[in-house]
This record gives structure tokens, sequence and C-alpha cells, in this order.
């Protein structure tokens, strides 16, 4: 399958503000958290790779503290162009509700400069074991995406212990705000609200 071809299939992108189907490069792998609130509320992870933007709907978002274990659930694809998408997906549509750019910033692969063995980020996928270095506003430092083996989808977003985690700090909570707009979830709905009702 191409790498889009389950985005478009599940939109109406005529009719949706989000971006079309187009797969494209950037010069720097970029990373980007949106905080999402439709049926329920979460947070999409995805990582630019291959020209894309691989995804995980991660429940409770990340956290700072290396032993919390987040659930990540592998979702479709999506373009690079999303990552800076912030606004309302109307109601009837595919995740229909507001979306906002809660961390953003590059990343760098670590499994890429390991001694023994450089695995590319495909690699990584396939394996079911990524190791990035995130460096967001809210977010910084190692992030491990292990794949569980009960099922291809479920994977789990873990820090890893270095010098930027911390148990202490909660910033799903103390850290609402999109990075882009200042604007959080509640505003984004009331902004749209007028249409909504
Ligand atoms: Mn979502």
């Amino acid at each position: 399958m191409a790498p889009l071809t389950e985005y478009a299939a599940n939109r109406d992108l005529d009719a949706s503000p989000e971006p079309g189907a187009t797969a494209s490069d950037a010069d720097v792998p970029i990373f980007v958290i949106q905080q999402h609130d439709a049926q329920t509320l979460h947070y999409d992870f995805r990582l630019a790779v291959g020209g894309v933007l691989v995804s995980w709907a991660v429940p409770k978002g990340p956290s700072t503290d290396p032993s919390e274990k987040r659930l990540a659930l592998r979702t479709e694809n999506h373009p690079l162009d999303y990552a800076d998408f912030e606004g309302v997906i109307p109601k009837g549509h595919y995740g229909a509700g507001p979306v906002l750019v809660w961390d953003t910033g590059p990343y760098r692969n670590l499994r890429a400069k390991k001694e023994d063995a450089s695995v590319s980020m495909e690699q990584a996928l396939d394996d079911g074991k990524i190791e990035v270095d995130l460096e967001g506003e809210k977010i910084k430092g190692g992030y491990a995406l292990i794949r569980t083996d009960d099922a291809e989808d479920r994977w789990l977003l873990i820090k890893m212990d270095d010098e930027h985690a911390d148990a202490r700090r909660h910033p799903t909570s103390t850290e609402p705000e999109s990075v882009l707009s200042g604007r959080t979830i509640d505003d984004l709905a009331q902004e749209a609200g007028a249409d909504d009702e």
C-alpha cells in the first residue's frame, strides 16, 4: 500500500481543513505531538520517516518519567504537511474535533550512531524498536517506542533515562497550550463553537 492510501481513504479532503495526501521530503527530520479531542482526548505522536509522518495515538500523552510506559497505538501515516495542522475537524468527519500542535521540533535517530550497528528509522520501525532524541519545547531527550508482542499496532512510549528525565514534571497537564499559537484545546473548540452547536 502506498504510504498515504489509508489517510486519503479515511477522509473527504475537499471538505476537511486537513492537508492533502502528498508525500514530501524534509531536510531535517521532525517530530510533532498533536493534542486531539476526538471521541476521546489523546495525543498523536508523529515522526517524519521516508517522506511521511509515521503516527501513533497515545491516550495519556508522553511522560517525562522513565518508569511510566505510555500505550501508543500505531495509526495511519499522515502527510508531512500535517505537522503544523491546527484547527477543528468538522463534525461528521473522521477524527472530528479540535487538534493543536502541543509540541514539535527536530529529532535524531539514536540507533543510527551505535558502534556495533547503524539502524535506519525504516529498519527500526520494522524491528519494533525506535530510539529517538527529541528537541521540542516541552519534550526533550531520548524516547523509546517499543512494539509489544501481543499486537502489531500496540507500542509503548517510554522516556529514556537521561538528563531530561524528570518524574516530577507533568507537561501534559501543566503546559496544555499550543506551541504554535498559545491556544488550548478549549480555545479551539470555542472558536469553532458557533457552527458546532
Ligand atoms: Mn488523533
